[in-house]
């Protein structure tokens, strides 16, 4: 069988900053790290991982992307291919899981496709779901583990609001995965960094993977985000420390401070 696990490179923060003048994200000096939803669908995919199948990793981002890659190679990825390619900037999701598509089919004969549930940046959760409409496979999203993998089925658990959903999907199948609490992050080891670079990584443009240069990157999008900016400061809160008869009377009374009545 062979596996496509799709990653991101992201910003290594929670508190992106914007720039208020362009609106655009401030990347400098913010370190880029793997997307960690997008660590956990490569441990699956390896996990579930058979005698001779592949597990390929593909992203689509700028050549520093390339890191991203060298560190799913070291956790145990047998491949990496970047897309890399100018016509590739300013992609919506919709251009992203083109681009993602066009690879995926050149690799050719893929029985399973791993994402993350969503990144830690733009967050749309799109990209998956896109993929699977595209490839016109199935898809399982918020799994949470993929249990099994018999014939021309695999059983996944999928997290739900009230515990979980256990889905038997047709292969081909694009799964978008969600790290479970128990998951620990691989650190490669200096063997593993050392063994990594014999590995095979490939970069591809537009051209390689074929389509129009109106379907990548802005000329592909049919959004475009107008303005990025960090969501409004929440006003201070209160702490209530009394007992929880009298709690209910102080949060009475701050209600009522506000002008509220009943
Ligand atoms: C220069 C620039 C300009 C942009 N302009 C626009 C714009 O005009 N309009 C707009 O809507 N967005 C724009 N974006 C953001 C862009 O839409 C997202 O970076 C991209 O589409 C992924 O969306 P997401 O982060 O929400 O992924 P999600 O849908 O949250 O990701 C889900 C999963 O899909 C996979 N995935 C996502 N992105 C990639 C990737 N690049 N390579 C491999 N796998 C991936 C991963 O497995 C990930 O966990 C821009 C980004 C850049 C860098």
């Amino acid at each position: 069988m062979k596996h496509v696990v799709c990653v991101k490179q992201v910003p290594d923060t929670t508190e992106v900053k914007v720039d208020e003048k362009t609106g655009t994200i401030c990347r400098e000096g913010v370190a880029s790290v793997l997307n960690p939803f997008d660590e956990f669908a490569l441990n699956e995919a390896l996990r579930v991982r058979g005698e001779g199948d592949e597990v390929i990793v593909v992203t689509m981002g700028p050549p520093q992307a390339e890191e991203a890659l060298k560190k799913c190679l070291a956790i145990g990825a047998d491949q990496a291919i970047l897309l890399c390619d100018r016509a590739f900037a300013g992609a919506d999701t919709m251009a992203t899981s083109f681009a993602l598509v066009k690879a995926v089919q050149k690799i050719g004969q893929v029985d399973m496709i791993f994402c993350g549930q969503e990144t830690l940046d733009g967050g749309t959760a799109q990209v998956g779901p896109e993929i699977a409409r595209q490839m016109g496979f199935s898809q399982v999203t918020y799994v949470e583990a993929v249990e099994q993998i018999k014939g021309k089925f695999a059983t996944c658990r999928k997290e739900t609001d009230d515990g979980y959903e256990r889905i038997r999907a047709r292969l081909p199948l694009v799964v978008a995965c969600l790290p479970s609490p128990d998951f620990n992050p691989t650190i490669p080891s200096v063997m593993d960094i050392i063994a990594a670079k014999r590995k095979v990584m490939t970069a591809w443009t537009a051209e390689d993977i074929g389509g129009g240069a109106e379907q990548f990157g802005l000329a592909g999008s049919p959004t475009q985000v107008v303005k990025s900016y960090p969501p409004p400061k929440k006003g201070q809160g209160v702490v209530i420390q009394e007992s929880p008869e009298d709690s209910v009377q102080r949060i009475l009374e701050i209600i009522s401070n506000k002008g509220f009545t009943a």
